[in-house]
This record gives structure tokens, sequence and C-alpha cells, in this order.
């Protein structure tokens, strides 16, 4: 999944005030996406992804002029990571604004939490810069990452939403089943689980249950925890589910917020997510395929 990479880039998000050296990661995004340079290698390179592309990030020695609002973010293993909050920066020579997530068919893959980690924070400064609760501007925490407001002491933390990833199976006469959902109105649309966001006052359990008759029509029953994920490209902290179907098995689909949902025998469960290293839901239905209800077992 996207935060599993190599033990030599542990992620550390401890904050901490720090200056940027020459060699650290600076990272800056505008609406267009993240500052980065893509290289096409081909796929023979060992480095580069199914897409055979290889993403670097600028550091601060590439600016031709230093940024002048500059944050800490994280680390991971050695390298440092920090954010200009600057609207515009002189880019990089070789740097473009590539869009966070199309960068997710890139390699290396610490660079690419990197990025989609550091464009959740870039997006709660950006959208705290004034107070919610009384209008003054903000002002960065030094020693925490907070936003606070010198006016009203407000503080803002930032942004998390939970959800829920949940892969419906049933096993009638042994053979083995899962119901894979597509979005309509999507321009990637690959077979999916169903998801959806927890609502407040709700436990996970609960978002379960409900999403699953919202979208498909079905009561579940056994519900496994199975791993959570942060997907900062929603804002999202995802947790991952099993269930069974309870009683009755006829799908009937929310037309209005799905295009297809189906019951798929292990052997039919299309290939398009094999290759899909960085999702949730991408492990869950590989995991299915191969190991039916072992997979949880
Ligand atoms: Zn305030």
């Amino acid at each position: 999944m996207i935060q599993e990479f190599g033990p030599e880039h542990v992620f550390d998000n401890h904050f901490a005030p720090h200056e940027p050296a020459a060699g650290d990661y600076l990272l800056h995004y505008t609406d267009a996406g993240c500052l980065a340079r893509v290289c096409h290698v081909g796929r023979s390179d060992a480095d580069a992804g199914d897409s055979g592309e290889v993403v670097e990030l600028p550091r601060l020695a590439d600016y031709p002029r230093r940024p002048s609002r500059v944050t800490y973010l994280f680390s991971l293993g050695e390298e440092r990571f920090f954010l200009a909050l600057d609207d515009r920066v002189a880019a990089p020579a070789g740097f473009a604004y590539e869009s966070v997530n199309w960068l997710r068919r890139a390699e290396p893959q610490h660079l690419l939490f990197a990025a989609a980690t550091g464009s959740q924070l870039d997006r709660w400064y950006r959208a705290n810069r004034f107070c919610g609760r009384c209008g003054a501007p903000t002002e960065l925490a030094p020693a925490s990452r907070e936003i606070v407001c010198p006016e009203c002491a407000h503080i803002v933390y930032p942004k998390i939403c939970p959800g829920i990833i949940c892969a419906v199976t049933s096993c009638d006469g042994g053979d083995e089943k899962i119901v894979l959902t597509r979005y309509a109105g999507r321009t990637t649309a690959l077979w999916a689980l169903v998801a959806g966001f927890t609502e407040i006052g709700e436990p996970l359990e609960d978002t379960v249950r409900r999403e699953v008759m919202e979208e498909v029509g079905l009561s579940v029953k056994n519900l496994r925890f199975y791993k959570s994920q942060p997907w900062s490209f929603t804002d999202t902290l995802l947790v991952g589910f099993w269930c069974e179907v309870d009683g009755d098995p006829t799908i009937a689909v929310d037309r209005s917020e799905l295009k297809e949902a189906r019951w798929f025998s292990r052997d039919e469960i299309p290939l398009e997510r094999t290759g899909d290293r960085a999702s949730l839901t991408g492990e869950m239905i590989e995991r299915f395929r191969l190991m039916g209800r072992r997979a949880w077992e």
C-alpha cells in the first residue's frame, strides 16, 4: 500500500521546528499539483513502476530563490521534507506541477507517499489562513502542528476524515464470491469495494452497515477489521473491513452513486487491480482473488 516502503524510509511525522538545509526536500503545490520532475525510463528499469515513470521532488538547493514561508513537514528515514507556503515560487529548472493523483503511477513509492501526504498538509494550511471562529488571520504554532488564532485562541488540527472500505463476501454452496462496484461519473472506473465516509456520531461498524445497505441494498454480518490506510488524496483515513452477506444476496444498486455492482466468483475477478500497489482496495480485492475466505481467517 502507499504507506508501505522499505525500512530505510521510516515515516516520522513528529513536528519540531527545523530550518531546511540545501539537500532537504522542499515541496510546493498549486491547484495544478505538486512540483515534480518525471522521467520516463521504460519498463526495463528496476526502479520504475509499471508505468515506467520515475519521479523526483525538488530540494531547497534546486530553487533559484528561497521561498519566503517554509515549514517543516516530516521525515522519511534520513530524508527531511519541508513545505513552501508561498502562493507562488520561482520553480526549479526542469520541474513542473504534476497532479498528485497522477503521480500514483510513478516510483519510488516513498516519494509518492511524501507528495500525497504533503498535499494533504498543504490543503490544510491554505484552508486555515483565517480563523473559522472570529475571522482573524491565523498563525502557525511554533513547536507543534497546530494552526492557532492569536485573537480568540481557537486551535485547528490537521484534517483527517475517517471512511470505510468494505469487502462484502458470500460462500453459497462453497462458491466464494465478493461484491465489486464501479462508480458513476469517474474517469477511472476501476472495479472497487463498497466505500464511504463516516458520519458524525457514527461508529465505523455502523458506517459499514449503512454504506453497504445504501450502495448495494445488502445486510451484512461478521464484520472483521483488516487494515487501515492513510489516503491523503482525499484527506481520508480508510479502514478496511471484511464482512459476509446476511440473508438475501440480491443486489439493489444505488444508481445515483454507482454505475454497476455485482457478485464476482474468485475466478471472475478482473485482473485490473493486480498491479495496484498503492491502495487498500486493490490489496483486499487481490487477496480475496488469491485466498478466498482464507483472506481473513
Ligand atoms: Zn479566532
